[in-house]
């Protein structure tokens, strides 16, 4: 088990006791470091609370008392949590250090680290990186937004093993050296200013992801992306540049012509070899061979994922070709834009399953994306909103489903040959599911039946 040697900082303060948070705590810890621990929503009787007081932490639930950062000389803060807590504008104050979580892990893995960020297409390149790897023979490990705790990951890493860390802007927010050797900057739009407030926070927090590397390591970025072109160049970025494009051929990274994919002008295949549909998961593509090459990957690893790999689970994921229908699931889909991005991801002709929670919204923005869409069919609180939207484009059939189940049958029943059967609900589940995921898993089981 690796260990944190020579820590710094004598007395930490941990604010927020989820797993990271746990984790983080157990760490320090075993690493000799005194510990406290703040989080207002934990209980007194909660077993986690009474096993890190076992192991020797301060632990203080229910409420955020300022006197928690006495003597305090680093605070690590739980990513969800803003900068507008009390505790933590206090800890400003007092020039306390913040981080958050993988900074820790960062410390364990060393200059092993694959770190990818993006607003968009984060879990997708996050997972065809650490396959490729994998599949390339070379041991790797996966953690971090994508939903795995990163220090319980990097104190178990091997000799020479990759750690592939997906990271939030919020991650990135509260990190003071941590550096990837190989980071992966994929797009950068406005997103999550609930959070950061202002566009330009945002875009600080995703590019700390380069501002501690050097020039031995790497940063692969969107070439077509002008808010991080514009940001590397004003910036003087240490770390040796490689750029990925959908647009234009480059000389040092992944690109795309009308028959295939390049990475420094080698071709490594075939576009027509590729499973994973949508226009945005080529960028991904790009992104995720730069990166595996950099760090070893082969060429045959590279293709024996991207001709299998169906796409993450819920995100214009392959399910099945029944009677030669294809159905995917793209359940994640929880907005208009998420389900535009899919719409323009087929020729074919669509059989559209949509529908959810009401928030109030039109769907007027998704009209232009339907001129391949042959019927709908529409389910949840927004079924009337979207069968008027679908009578006013002209689509023939649009059929009103109980369910994703029912909307699975009734759809097959409507379908041809050749059609594509796609769940992109264009809304929240919420109304008739408790997550996407358990919408998304009710449309991989019904269309199973049909088998
Ligand atoms: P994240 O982890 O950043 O949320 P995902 O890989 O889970 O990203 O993809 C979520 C959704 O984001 C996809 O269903 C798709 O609609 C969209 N998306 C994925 N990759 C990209 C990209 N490169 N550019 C724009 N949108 C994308």
């Amino acid at each position: 088990m690796r260990k944190l040697y020579d820590f710094p900082y004598s007395d930490v303060l941990v604010l927020g006791l989820a797993k990271s948070g746990t984790a983080a705590a157990k760490l320090l810890i075993s690493s000799g470091v005194n510990v406290r621990i703040n989080d207002i929503k934990a209980s007194e009787n909660d077993p986690v609370v009474q096993e890190l007081r076992e192991l020797g932490a301060e632990v203080i639930t229910g409420s955020h008392p300022i006197t928690v950062l006495d003597d305090v000389k680093l605070l690590i803060k739980n990513p969800g949590i803003p900068y507008e807590n009390p505790i933590v504008i206090e800890a400003q104050n007092r020039f306390i250090p913040i981080i958050t979580e993988v900074e820790l892990a960062a410390k364990l893995a060393g200059d092993s680290i694959i770190g990818i960020t993006g607003s968009n297409g984060k879990t997708t390149t996050t997972t065809l990186i650490t396959a490729m790897i994998e599949e390339s023979e070379k041991p790797v490990k996966v953690a971090g937004n994508i939903g795995i705790v990163a220090t319980e990951v990097a104190e178990n890493l091997e000799k020479d093993e990759t750690l592939v860390l997906e990271l939030s802007s919020f991650q990135l927010q509260g990190i003071i050296e941590f550096k990837p050797h190989t980071a992966v900057l994929l797009n950068i739009f406005e997103a999550h200013l609930d959070y950061h407030k202002t566009f330009e926070n945002y875009k600080h927090a995703k590019c700390n992801i380069f501002r501690n590397q050097t020039s031995d390591d790497f940063l692969v970025y969107n070439a077509d992306d002008l808010t991080i072109v514009n940001t590397i160049q004003e910036e003087s970025v240490d770390a040796t540049l490689v750029p990925f494009s959908v647009n234009q051929q480059l000389d040092e990274g992944a690109w795309i012509d009308q028959r295939s994919i390049y990475f420094k002008n080698e071709k490594i295949i075939d576009r027509n070899a590729i499973v994973l549909v949508g226009n945005h998961n080529l960028e991904n593509i790009l992104a995720a061979i730069s990166a595996a090459k950099l760090n070893g990957a082969t060429n045959e690893g590279i293709r024996k994922v991207l001709t299998t790999f169906k796409g993450v689970k819920h995100r214009l994921q392959f399910v099945d070709d029944v009677q030669n229908r294809l159905f995917y699931n793209d359940s994640k889909a929880t907005n208009i834009l998420a389900t535009q991005k899919a719409l323009s991801s087929f020729q074919k002709p669509v059989i559209l399953l949509a529908g959810g929670l009401d928030r109030g919204n039109d769907f007027d923005d998704l009209a232009p994306y339907l001129g391949h869409v042959k019927a709908m069919v529409v389910f949840g609180e927004t079924k009337g909103k979207l069968k008027e939207m679908g009578q006013q484009v002209g689509i023939q059939e649009i059929v009103v489903a109980a369910n994703v189940e029912q909307a699975v049958e009734k759809a097959f029943s409507i379908s041809n040959e050749g059609d594509v059967v796609l769940l992109s609900p264009a809304c929240a589940s919420w109304d008739q599911y408790r997550t996407f995921e358990e919408r998304g898993d009710m449309f991989i089981r019904a269309v199973h039946k049909l088998v």
